[in-house]
């Protein structure tokens, strides 16, 4: 798995330096992987929202509606005018409303972190990420000639103490400090109202972008709320905002939003323009005709129903089947919680794992995949929220066996 992620040496071809920085994605890696297995498998591993979670009856029958003559030809680069438009209406009942000039649309998530390491971080620009992290997002700026720095979490989110400490040994101030805030991919983690005070304050001090990624955050299951950057820190212009319709629509459309200072909005859309010059219009109408119709509200109460089931669902198997020989994290929304090996199972090493694991039939993201230095050997990745409870029991049977079989 890790090699089919490493590019083919090609010695001959005057490839660009960057190109040694292109280092792959184990997570979107295993969408074909486990494609081609022909046996049956639990799947814990990619992101997905359940299907049960996509509208996609109501998908069939807008896509029949949309597909008039302004489907087949170019769109506005940032973004088609009516999603727009209902984007905003529809923004200002969360909690970060916005407005015309801040947003762009994109091509899912991933293009708004392309988008603000495109416009912020030159070659050797530290880019300060969270340890674990969303290894697509750390990837985007590693492709930019980034130098990351890995910053330790605990339940409260990024240790911000120890950010300003080890900040202090590289001698410049971070360039951008990629955070996703809340149900944090992978650990599920939310960070503090105090955390998120003090991260602002020392990005304030430093003159550091914080690119806020909160592809989760409406999807939150039990708890309360906690303010977002964007509502401590109104109008901020180092705060850049990506966010998706893949985790609460479908991810398949590809369609996400940045909001970030009208400032760069320009730049935005000429940095996209030589990208992809508009995301898929007909996809773009059918998430605003999805909208239009007023059925979002209740959509995301539905699904967080299901999200919490499939949450407890898993830590209840887990407790049942591998007791006190792990501990995990306990996500108040989102799509995934954090498994760490203990006890007689602590010097089990997940990569080694995820092979015996996917024979078994049950896959999952070992935790060195999700730290750019490779950190959290005895760690791993479970998404809760695309599979029943009786799969998350089987799946958690499965993967219980696996590490006993490694251990005898
Ligand atoms: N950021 C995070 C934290 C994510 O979990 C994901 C999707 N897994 C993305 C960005 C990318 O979103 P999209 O699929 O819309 O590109």
């Amino acid at each position: 798995m890790t090699a089919s992620i490493i590019a083919n040496q090609a010695p001959t071809l005057p490839l660009a330096g960057r190109a040694k920085d292109l280092v792959g994605s184990m997570i979107d890696s295993s969408t074909s992987l486990l494609a081609a297995q022909t046996h049956d498998i639990v799947r814990f591993a990619m992101g997905s929202p359940a299907d049960e979670a996509v509208p996609s009856e109501e998908f069939r029958e807008i896509a029949g509606t949309i597909l008039d003559a302004s489907s087949f030809t170019y769109g506005a680069t940032e973004g088609e005018p009516r999603l727009l438009e209902l984007l905003v209406k529809y923004l200002a009942g969360t909690p970060d409303p916005s407005s015309e000039d801040r947003l762009v649309i994109t091509t899912g998530g991933m293009q708004g972190l392309d988008l603000a390491c495109k416009l912020f971080i030159d070659p050797g620009d530290l880019v300060v990420v969270e340890s674990p992290t969303y290894t697509n997002g750390s990837a985007t700026a590693l492709s930019y000639g980034a130098q990351l720095l890995e910053v330790p979490m605990d339940e409260d989110g990024m240790l911000v103490d120890q950010l300003e400490d080890l900040v202090g040994h590289h001698h410049r101030p971070p360039k951008a400090i990629y955070t996703i805030p809340t149900f944090q991919n992978p650990s599920g983690v939310t960070m503090s109202l105090e955390r998120r005070k003090a991260l602002l304050e020392l990005a304030h001090r430093w003159g550091s972008i914080i690119i806020d990624d909160d592809p989760y955050g409406l999807l939150r299951f039990s708890g309360n709320d906690i303010p977002t950057f964007q509502t401590l820190s109104p109008q901020d212009p180092l705060l850049f905002s990506v966010r998706t319709f893949s985790k609460i629509l479908a991810p398949g459309w590809r369609v996400g939003w940045v909001d970030a200072d009208p400032s760069i909005r320009q730049l935005l859309i000429n940095g996209k323009q030589a990208m992809d010059t508009c995301t898929n219009v007909p996809n773009q109408h059918i998430v605003a005709e999805y909208i239009a119709r007023g059925g979002l509200d209740d959509h995301l109460a539905s699904i967080r129903v299901l999200y919490r089931e499939r949450k407890d669902a898993m830590l209840d198997s887990i407790a049942r089947h591998m007791g006190d020989r792990v501990t995990t994290t306990n996500p108040e929304g989102g799509f995934f919680l954090w498994l760490t090996l203990t006890g007689e199972f602590e010097g089990i090493d997940t990569r080694e794992l995820f092979e015996v694991a996917l024979a078994d039939g049950v896959a999952f993201i070992p935790g060195p995949a999700l730290s750019p230095g490779g950190r959290f050997r005895n760690a791993l990745r479970l998404c809760f929220a695309s599979s029943t409870p009786e799969r998350i029991e089987e799946g958690i049977k499965r993967l219980t066996g696996s590490l006993e079989k490694m251990i005898a």
